[in-house]
């Protein structure tokens, strides 16, 4: 195999391509990395267009249409010769430190040359000293070849601590990005992506215990935000996140859904057991305390309203979703701080 791109070229394209690939939801797979890296590297153009439309349509790539756009746009190329150079990054760094080994195999086998030489001029010298070269130049010659060998194992040797470093910020960056793309940076929750995937997950797996859906809402949180600034609110709004990842461990999933509401997505738990959480969480809400720095005031407040909804066999993600929220809505208009539950099947569309 022919790589083509200098090293440092390969690992930036890499770099450009494992965002990108996150934050379109892309597998990390070998496949995956090959397409995503000629899309950054731009050199197939067909194949850059293709991906463009297809990111349009779904927001993603789906499997399906990767594996056909590798075989209409890479395995071509392959096949006419000109698309080689696909591989990742990390082969590039693996094939430039065999090249670096390579070079330090090949010296330290002249530098044993070398040395044997030095000996067989040495012993010519002890059986001849008139004719054999004088001990000086001979020692000249070891220490020089010396040298070079260990220039040259020191070279190899910072060129290995180099790519691991830079392996290392790579596995650090994705890391990073994907923590990126499925965190809220206010609350340190989950956000809004993570639970729609989450959602149309538990829906695919068909849970025999079911699951439920809360959804949370900070009460008159404008007037929060107005009165004691929006600061004070970020503050309340992270609060609120403590005690949400305190009280809903796994399985449970709490979220952030957007501005100041969440959501807990609850495997296992019926609607019984979820009006029971969500009413501990409304009561550790209500409790929340906070001294307002300024002027000593401690404002207790803070108050949240809760719908709660239960998963149906024949439910949509936004189906379910959409139940949650009537409720909330009833826990609004019926004055707030409070857990209202689905309306009954019975009345469900
Ligand atoms: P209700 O009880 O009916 O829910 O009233 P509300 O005021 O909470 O609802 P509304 O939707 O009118 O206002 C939501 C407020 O939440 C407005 C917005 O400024 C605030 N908000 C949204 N996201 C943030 C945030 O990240 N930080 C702060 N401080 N405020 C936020
Ligand atoms: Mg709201
Ligand atoms: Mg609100």
């Amino acid at each position: 195999m022919k790589y083509t791109e200098a090293p440092n070229q390969a690992t930036a394209y890499l770099r450009e391509a494992l965002p990108l690939m996150v934050r379109n939801n892309i597998p990390p797979n070998p496949l995956n990395y090959a397409l995503w890296y000629t899309y950054v590297s731009k050199k197939v153009p067909a194949l850059n267009a293709a991906l463009d439309s297809t990111l349009n349509t779904y927001g993603t790539c789906p499997n399906l249409l990767s594996e056909q756009l590798f075989q209409d746009h890479l395995a071509e190329n392959d096949a006419n010769g000109s698309g080689n150079e696909v591989l990742t990054g990390l082969l590039k760094l693996t094939s430039l430190l065999q090249d670096q080994a390579g070079e330090v195999a090949g010296n330290t086998d002249s530098y044993s040359q070398q040395l044997r030489k030095s000996f067989e001029a040495l012993q010519e010298t002890r059986t001849n000293p008139e004719s054999g070269l004088p001990l000086e130049s001979i020692i000249q010659d070891l220490a020089t070849n010396t040298q070079a060998i260990n220039e040259s194992t020191q070279r190899f040797q910072k060129r290995i601590d180099e790519a691991q470093k830079e392996i290392e910020q790579l596995r650090q960056e994705l890391t990073k990005t994907r923590q990126d793309a499925r965190m809220d940076v206010l609350t340190g929750l989950y956000n809004r992506r993570v639970f729609d995937t989450e959602l149309a997950q538990l829906i695919d797996l068909e849970l025999p215990a079911g699951f439920s859906l809360v959804l949370v809402d900070v009460d008159h949180f404008k007037q929060f935000n107005d009165t004691y600034g929006h600061l004070m609110g970020d503050k309340v709004l992270q609060y609120v996140g403590r005690i949400l990842k305190e009280k809903c461990a796994e399985p449970l999933i709490p979220v952030r859904f957007g501005g100041e509401e969440f959501a807990v997505l609850m495997p296992g738990t019926n609607l019984d057991g979820s009006q029971k959480l969500a009413e501990e969480l409304r009561k550790r809400i209500e409790a929340i305390r906070i001294r307002q720095k300024s002027s000593g005031t401690v404002i207790s407040s803070i108050t949240a309203s809760f719908g709660v909804a239960t998963f149906h066999s024949d439910d949509s993600a936004q189906s379910l979703i959409q139940r949650a929220d009537d409720a909330l809505y009833q826990a609004k208009q019926q004055g707030r701080n409070q857990v209202r539950l689905q309306s009954s099947p019975a009345t469900k569309t």
